[in-house]
């Protein structure tokens, strides 16, 4: 493999807890050396397992950022056996600008794997993770939320694999993530995200989706740091069993079928006819796009496509044609 250009002072080998960078070149217009300093800690205690906890590969997804700096400044490394890889803010160009993409080359982190170590900040970063951080670890938590576009019910996330000893594995941790829903998303057969990567790698994987519309939910919140909390019990990194207080698992276990999305047609402004978390029927009125420049033209209406939970919602009213609207999660067959 073509050697990478970033450069760290951490040591993934050494014990106890390190906080710093990777630091990756990036020389704009104003900085002739500059770097992008992405931050990460490492917290390492005796036997056990690797975990990789993620934030910010959407700039605008913060309860996972949040949550993953809490546990940077407070955990002690004695209360672990294992190691944690840290990486509250992936995308640190989004983060700081509090946008699903990098404002540096425009683009979106999770459609860029498997990455280049010589390319864009964006896809040297998805090589980071897919060629140095994965083959270290056992398992991957990625800490999504729906971001400026979308709200979404807070749910833990499985990228399903083709090996069914693997989906045994997503769904346990799923489930001790403990989140309201547990919803299985392929992202339309996408490879290039960071889960299906980490899937592909045969890591024990899960992600989220957390409150969003670009803000920050005091429940999410709550789920976020008790969910991450479980994880470290589930994999073995902690002492104790998962405190189960928000799932019905297994029948909150719900998938996004390829009728689960709901697109507009048309420019103009999205009025939903159900809050989040309605139950739904497939051909029942979902919502109406307006046109407010000529309000002699009839609204639009959208019906649903599938039966389901009114799972994600848009958040801004304007919309343009191909726009999501409305994301139904469908039950899964017992
Ligand atoms: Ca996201």
């Amino acid at each position: 493999m073509t050697k990478q250009a970033w450069q760290t002072d951490i040591d993934f080998d050494k014990g106890g807890k390190q906080t710093g960078f990777i630091r990756l070149p990036y020389s704009g217009h104003d900085d002739a050396w500059g770097v992008v300093p992405v931050p990460i800690a490492v917290i390492s205690n005796g036997q056990g397992p690797t975990v990789i906890l993620q934030g910010g590969n959407h700039g605008d997804e913060y309860e996972g950022p949040i949550i993953l700096g809490e546990i940077v400044r407070d955990l002690d490394p004695g209360s672990i056996s294992g190691r944690l890889i840290i990486v509250p803010a992936i995308n640190l160009p989004a983060v700081n600008a509090g946008q699903r993409v990098s404002p540096i080359d425009g683009l979106n982190f999770n459609r860029t794997f498997p990455g280049d170590p010589l390319g864009s900040p964006t896809m040297q970063l998805s090589s980071l993770v897919n060629d140095f951080l994965f083959p270290m670890a056992h398992a991957f938590v990625d800490l999504h939320s729906g971001g400026s576009s979308l709200s979404i019910i807070p749910s833990a996330i499985i990228d399903p694999s083709d090996d069914p000893a693997l989906n045994g594995k997503f769904e346990n941790a799923a489930a001790a993530f403990d989140a309201p829903m547990t919803v299985i998303i392929s992202n339309r057969g996408d490879p290039r995200t960071s889960t299906a990567s980490a899937v592909r790698a045969g890591l024990v994987t899960v992600g989220t989706e957390l409150g969003g519309a670009g803000t920050v939910s005091p429940d999410a919140v709550r789920i976020c740091r008790k969910g991450v909390h479980n994880l470290l019990r589930h994999f073995g990194l902690m002492e104790g069993s998962p405190t189960r207080t928000d799932s019905r698992f297994p029948e909150s276990v719900y998938e996004l079928t390829a009728r689960a999305h709901h697109l507009s047609e048309d420019d103009g402004v999205f009025e939903p006819l159900h809050n989040l978390g309605a139950e739904v029927r497939a051909g029942q009125a979902a919502g109406r796009v307006h046109f407010l420049s000529d309000p002699r033209r009839a609204p639009k209406q959208l019906n649903f496509a599938t039966d389901g939970i009114l799972y994600g919602l848009r958040h801004p009213g304007r919309v343009r044609a191909g726009n999501c609207c409305m994301v139904v999660a469908s039950r899964c067959p017992a």
